[in-house]
């Protein structure tokens, strides 16, 4: 496993619902989304309405799961969790939301995943608060309509692009969290370093935050990773130099990027002069397939401008050359 993968490793969740923070006024970051919220939030209250139905996507790791608990709680509400992989027939969902209490939350996590057959089940759900049910088989069999307490569906998802039309119409809200900046992970290191009741200079929270990829999740891990450093090497407390050494032994460089990262863009470099090349072909050249590129190890590199997508294919920028302290092609190299 990739230590800066945005994805949570096996074991790591229940860690992190330690770290989650319960109110918006402790979610640290996404100002914009946090405002929004806030003011929907306090208006269905004021009405005593539920909230309407929200979307939050955005790549792993940015705290959607920890948004949606935080929606249930500031809401004074129960919330339900299931992934979109794990209903897998009509009445799986029925029975989720049969059981639900008026105004509960409801948490999708990969909703992008819903087979297309519980999405028709849903749509119902969402709009009218009720379920449109075959009971029995045959030419006995006939339709029933259950009514359903109203509730909040909060739909998480990486890919808002492969959610269909109809199921992203139906959601009032929808939230785009951004990749965190450096302030904000450092604010979340430290942070997290007092829970965990670990002594760290600031200097140390910075150098970590500087190579989380903007990432929360990441954030935390690469913490309890140069926790584990200064346990063995030194004392216990975390300071500048001896956070370097552990994050340089844990071979990631000062951006965040790791061994993956770099085979990724030397290989654009050494084998297709820097670009453009077309996502197949880089795939296939590392040996990856080209969606785990597109959804895993390309985000990050474009948001940071060392990759550009043209008509023509994946282009590696000067950003690149330089931090890897190469020389900088002239630019008549395509
Ligand atoms: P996935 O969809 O892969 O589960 P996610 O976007 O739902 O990812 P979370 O599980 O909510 O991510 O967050 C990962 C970890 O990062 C959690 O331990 C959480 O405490 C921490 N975290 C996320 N966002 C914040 C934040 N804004 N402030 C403080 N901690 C955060």
């Amino acid at each position: 496993e990739r230590i800066v993968s945005g994805e949570a490793d096996t074991g790591e969740l229940s860690l992190e619902q330690s770290l989650r923070p319960q109110t918006l006024k402790q979610y640290i970051g996404q100002d914009k989304v946090k405002e929004n919220l806030g003011i929907f939030i306090e208006a269905a209250k004021l009405r005593q309405e539920t909230l309407d139905h929200v979307l939050l996507y955005g790549p792993p790791g940015l705290g959607k799961t920890t948004l949606a608990a935080i929606i249930a709680n500031e809401m004074g509400v129960n919330i339900r969790t299931t992934a979109g992989p794990a209903i897998e027939r009509p009445g799986d969902l029925a029975a989720i939301l049969t059981a639900l209490e008026p105004g509960d939350v409801l948490f999708i996590d990969e909703i992008h995943r819903l087979p297309r057959a519980i999405e028709e089940v849903l749509y119902p759900a969402m709009e009218d608060f009720c379920l449109d049910i075959v009971i029995g088989k045959g030419p006995s069999a006939r339709a029933v309509r259950l009514d359903l307490p109203p509730f909040t569906l909060v739909g998480a998802t990486t890919r808002a692009g492969s959610l269909s039309a109809p199921l992203r119409d139906r959601f009032g809200v929808l939230s785009r969290l951004e990749y965190y900046r450096e302030e904000q992970l450092k604010e979340i290191v430290v942070r997290t370093a007092e829970l965990f009741a670990i002594h760290i200079e600031s200097a140390a929270a910075t150098e970590i935050a500087k190579r989380s990829r903007g990432t929360p999740r990441i954030a935390n891990r690469l913490l309890r990773r140069v926790r584990d450093y200064a346990q063995v090497r030194g004392d216990g407390a975390i300071d500048f130099l001896l956070a370097q050494e552990a994050l340089e032994l844990l071979q990631v460089d000062r951006l965040g990027l790791d061994h993956i990262d770099h085979k990724l863009l030397k290989g654009i470099i050494e084998r297709f002069r820097g670009g453009p090349v077309g996502l197949d072909t880089i795939a296939a050249s590392i040996g990856e397939e080209s969606t785990t590129i597109e959804d895993v190890y390309e985000p990050f590199l474009l948001q940071i401008g060392f990759l550009q997508r043209t008509p023509r294919g994946r282009v590696v920028t000067d950003l690149v050359y330089r931090h890897f302290q190469m020389e900088v092609p002239g630019h008549d190299r395509h």
